[in-house]
């Protein structure tokens, strides 16, 4: 766990951190997709800082870690970041997040391809991966909410691939046939 603020333990700085890092992966890769997550916390699913904070005085260290894939929070902390991201970190996979965690308001469907657009500009499709800026089920979300904002993830992405070329990832969760409340009258 790197602090936002100060040392760990009150002497490891962030070049130590990504060693200790390191070292706890050594060999991993090998066997498995190592990802490493980042978020800026989530307690009680408030945001920890007033203002939005920025990953760019860590991204250099970020580089050097030892893993397939670092996740960035770009849903809730914005997308401020995606060109110093895509140009700091060009050997590993980039997960983005295009679901807020703190919020219970479900994105929609245009808003997370329009983020997902957004991150195609800095950082290779073949490199992009789309998730949640953070887990939703450790505080006060409900599941309801955490699979409906799930759902609409799976379905922004599904217009980018679309528009890209790619096959569409099936969503049965948005299939008419399944839903528990019909939407319109017949
Ligand atoms: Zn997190």
């Amino acid at each position: 766990m790197v602090p936002a603020r100060g040392k760990a333990f009150g002497r490891l700085g962030v070049g130590e951190l990504v060693d200790v890092f390191n070292n706890t992966v050594k060999g991993l890769r090998g066997k498995t997709e190592v990802w490493c997550h980042t978020c800026w916390g989530n307690p009680s699913q408030q945001r920890i800082f007033r203002e939005v904070q920025s990953y760019q005085p860590t991204l250099a260290a970020l580089a050097r870690v030892d893993a397939d894939a670092i996740t960035f929070e770009t849903c809730s902390s914005g997308t401020g970041d995606l060109a110093a991201i895509g140009e700091a970190i060009r050997d590993k996979k980039v997960v983005i997040g295009v679901i807020d965690h703190h919020t219970l308001q479900v994105e929609r469907p245009d808003q997370v391809s329009a983020l997902i657009r957004e991150a195609l500009k800095h950082i290779p499709a073949e490199r992009l991966v789309i998730s949640s800026d953070c887990g939703m089920g450790r505080e006060g979300m409900s599941r309801r909410h955490a699979a409906y904002k799930m759902v609409a993830m799976v379905l922004g992405t599904n217009i980018v691939r679309k528009e890209l070329g790619l096959p569409e990832a099936e969503c049965l969760a948005a299939d008419p046939r399944y839903v528990l409340s019909l939407t319109q009258s017949r």
